[in-house]
């Protein structure tokens, strides 16, 4: 049985909290999953509560392809014949899944990234969704969310549960991981400052619990964004090349790099020099065969 309890948030709609949090939304005596759980096992255990409250699976709507999200679409697909649903650059993802260590590497991955931890099982994409506005078939909206991942989406179901995906970390993973991925920093950015706005009855992050002051968890969330920002900005006093900066930004949160760390937050890394750079902050010089990034 799963090691987990399905946990109820509003009148139809439920958490598993599989590791990543993986939402169930009840229409018509079915099931409508947000996301699927990192991986066969997490596929495996959403299956036997399934099975148990009698509900067959309908749909699994992706909030963006990361691996930790979309690990249990193969699995379940295969045994329920369930379809999938997902934006279109995020699609390309799930159905190529060397995309995500491809993407995150610049090229071919070496054999270290090629886990399930950034390469999930490859599954079909049924339904491909425009980023926002009604999903097809299901009361629930979707509602774009830049910054994390190419075409990442929130769902918001009728009682006004909203699955923010990685738009938002719970404050306790903040605590733990104050660097995390993102792909496009002003995006993100757009997206906490249209959180900010929204009112919803809980807001449950991919990451960590649901709360309901979403205003607070969004501040949260860009206040470390802006920590990061001053942290790359501080490396970049005198001219420093990515590595160096890479470095300093260990040293200021305590990151461990591994094979996995070093092209997620490097990636994170290179989002910010981009941020940056666009903004006129810093500026790129080359210098004997190096790209140095300084105070513009
Ligand atoms: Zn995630």
């Amino acid at each position: 049985m799963p090691k987990w309890e399905p946990e109820r948030l509003g009148e139809r709609t439920w958490l598993l909290p599989t590791g990543v949090n993986v939402g169930l939304w009840e229409e018509a005596g079915a099931a409508v999953l947000v996301d699927s759980g990192g991986d066969k096992e997490a596929g495996r255990q959403i299956r036997q509560v399934l099975e148990a409250r009698q509900l067959p699976l309908r749909l699994i709507v992706n909030t963006h392809s990361n691996a930790d999200h979309v690990g249990g679409n193969a699995y379940l697909q295969k045994q329920t014949g369930c379809r999938i649903a997902a934006t279109r650059q995020e699609s390309a993802f799930i159905v190529d899944p060397v995309l995500e260590p491809s993407f995150l590497w610049g090229a071919s991955p070496p054999r270290e990234l090629r886990t399930k931890f950034l390469e999930a099982a490859p599954s079909t994409v049924d339904l491909v969704i425009p980023g926002s506005g009604p999903i097809p078939g299901t009361a629930l909206q979707a509602i774009p969310l830049p910054g994390h991942f190419f075409q990442m989406i929130a769902v918001l179901t009728p009682d006004r549960v909203l699955f923010a995906g990685d738009g938002l970390f719970g404050q306790e993973v903040l605590d733990k991981h104050p660097v995390f991925f993102l792909h496009d920093v002003a995006g993100h950015l757009d997206t906490l400052d249209m959180l900010e706005s929204m009112s919803v009855e809980l807001v449950v992050p991919g990451h960590g619990r649901p709360v309901r002051d979403l205003k607070a968890l969004a501040g949260a969330n860009r206040s470390a964004v802006l920590r990061t920002a001053e942290t790359v900005k501080a490396a970049c006093e005198r001219p420093a090349g990515f590595e160096e900066i890479l470095a300093g930004l260990c040293r200021a949160f305590a990151i461990e790099l591994t094979f996995q760390q070093y092209v997620l937050v490097g990636g994170t890394l290179r989002a910010f020099l981009s941020w940056l750079s666009d903004k006129g902050t810093l500026r790129s010089t080359f210098q004997d065969g190096r790209m140095l990034w300084q105070a513009a």
